[in-house]
């Protein structure tokens, strides 16, 4: 069982305590404080003895907050967590009229090596526990509750790390963060991105939870999706769309498709055509990014009029589609841009 208590249900938690000679009244009491972040220091209605011996055998805390990045644009917020073998993650909080959202790393870096997302310069180091994903969220919830501001409301997996390469650690981590007993964070307000992990996504499916699963298309064509994501070489976008619709039929939600608009890539309006045509028939939302640049590899987004053209064609052949809102642009919000930044400052990336 996870040696960190945030990664654990009430019922776990009961057990570990009974295990260590508690009571049962216990359980409820380090659970609490758990949810609202607090590490054994802070647990105040425990005794001294009780929150060493914890500590002796158990971590509290799944990542703690390392630095805060907050932008003077629009109040996005980017954090750098720390893990507790000095591994680093990062996340962003994005305030949205209806809520806030935080995006979590489930991975420390990933291995799934798409062309343009600097996570993936340096390969998977390895997997999060699901303890070490509710940490995430549960330090900046403590970090607002401080504030007395609001915590989060809705979560996206799209920070380092591709979720369904870490498949368990995911589902338990969703079963925890909704658990109605805790933050119960509706699933609804959850969402799972992958780049396409085929057998995964009819595992999901299976699972029939109630969360939004996006898919990082990028590319209409097979031969422009291995451009630019290696997982392209291993399934087809045939095999990909067949999955999709497997997952639609079985959940009854519709499937948003992340596309990425790269400059020379996947922009010209014959793309769009092709894109309109992949997803006809089924119930989706296609969701425009403008690419944030990655020097390192001399891609770049296209200008506003190209990204523009690309929309309205898209509307044009009926499909649902908006642009996301790029936030946090003054303090490396994107993708991997932080853990980087600060590594390479440390000396320890080249
Ligand atoms: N591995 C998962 C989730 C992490 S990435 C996945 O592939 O979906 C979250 C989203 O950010 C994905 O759609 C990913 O393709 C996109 N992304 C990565 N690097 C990017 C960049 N430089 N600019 C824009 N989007 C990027």
């Amino acid at each position: 069982m996870d040696d960190c208590l945030m990664g654990l249900s009430l019922a776990e938690l009961a057990q570990v305590l009974a295990d260590a000679g508690e009571p049962a009244f216990r359980a409820k009491q380090v659970y609490g404080w758990l949810q609202k972040g607090e590490d054994f220091a802070g647990m105040r209605n425990l005794p001294a003895a009780l929150r060493e011996k914890l500590a002796g055998t158990h971590r509290a805390l799944g990542a703690t907050i390392l630095k805060t990045l907050r932008s003077e644009k629009d109040g996005t917020e980017k954090y750098l967590f720390s893990l507790h073998d000095g591994n680093l993650v990062e996340g962003v909080l994005m305030r949205y009229h209806y809520g806030n959202t935080l995006c979590i790393s489930s991975q420390v870096g990933c291995r799934m090596g798409c062309a343009f997302c600097a996570s993936t310069l340096e390969g998977r180091v390895r997997d999060l526990t699901a303890g070490e994903m509710m940490g995430q969220v549960l330090a900046v919830n403590r970090l607002h509750a401080e504030k007395d501001k609001r915590g989060v409301t809705n979560i996206v997996m799209m920070g380092s790390g591709e979720p369904l390469d870490n498949y368990e650690n995911v589902i338990r981590f969703l079963r925890l963060v909704s658990a109605p007993e805790g933050i119960g964070v509706s699933l609804r307000n959850v969402s799972v991105s992958t780049c396409g992990l085929v057998p995964r996504i009819y595992d999901l499916a299976r699972e029939n939870l109630p969360i939004t699963l996006s898919i990082s298309l990028h590319a209409p064509t097979d031969e422009a999706r291995q451009r630019i994501m290696p997982i392209a070489k291993t399934y087809s976008l045939e095999e990909l769309l067949r999955a999709c619709r497997d997952y639609v039929k079985a959940v009854g939600r519709r499937i948003v498709f992340e596309y990425a608009l790269i400059e020379g890539v996947n922009t010209s309006l014959a793309d769009a055509d092709r894109l309109a045509d992949l997803v006809r028939g089924l119930l989706c939302h296609v969701n425009l990014i403008p690419l944030n640049d990655v020097p390192e590899r001399n891609l770049a987004a296209p200008g506003q009029k190209g990204i523009e053209a690309f929309q309205r064609r898209l509307e044009a052949r009926g499909v649902s589609v908006t642009r996301r809102r790029e936030m946090g642009a003054d303090i490396q919000g994107a993708c991997g841009q932080l853990r980087r930044k600060h590594l390479s400052q440390e000396g320890t990336l080249a």
